[in-house]
């Protein structure tokens, strides 16, 4: 399982760090869609990508709207955004309101159910303590298994979620 980090840091991007984003090519999965979202086009081996969005703040999905452009020029075909569903009214209504981003891109919304199926990857998610709600995920293949728990404090809360992971990426 190979994982690019797009983004690692929190709240805006800097000289070293863009916000939070991290690629799996082999399963064309996005885990947030932050700054660093600008730098996926090049690293996609299918047209075919599914974003998991842990919550909406905005450093997680202000990326969304970079990939409009690669979306018209048929870089990317296809665009499944999966989030809890008060997620994805807020991005619906908010983020993608004629105001402010007037060209909605052609994302399908899917409201979060676990586990979600790609391929042979199964992904699952475990709601999360933090302001406005977020999830962590739980990605399983017959090759192995990662966990991405961002925007939390460790908590043994969610030790049963992880249990058993071959990588944890955590805040
Ligand atoms: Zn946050």
């Amino acid at each position: 399982m190979k994982l690019i980090f797009l983004g690692t840091g929190g709240y805006h991007p800097n000289e070293r760090r863009h916000t939070a984003g991290l690629f799996l090519p082999e399963l064309g999965i996005l885990l947030d869609a932050g700054t660093g979202t600008f730098r996926l086009t090049p690293r996609l081996l299918s047209p075919h990508l599914h974003v998991f969005l842990t919550h909406a703040h905005l450093d997680h999905v202000c990326g969304l709207t970079y990939l409009l452009a690669p979306m018209l020029q048929q870089q990317i075909t296809s665009c499944t955004v999966h989030a809890e569903a008060h997620v994805l009214k807020a991005l619906r209504v908010r983020l993608f309101s004629e105001e402010i981003f007037p060209v909605f891109p052609a994302f399908e919304f899917a409201p979060l159910e676990s586990p979600v199926p790609i391929g042979d990857a199964r992904i699952s998610f475990r709601r999360l303590v933090h302001p406005g709600g977020s999830v962590a995920f739980r990605i399983d293949t017959p090759g192995g298994s990662m966990a991405y728990v961002t925007d939390t404090t460790a908590s043994s809360s969610y030790l049963d979620f992880l249990r058993g992971v071959d990588l944890l990426v955590h805040e």
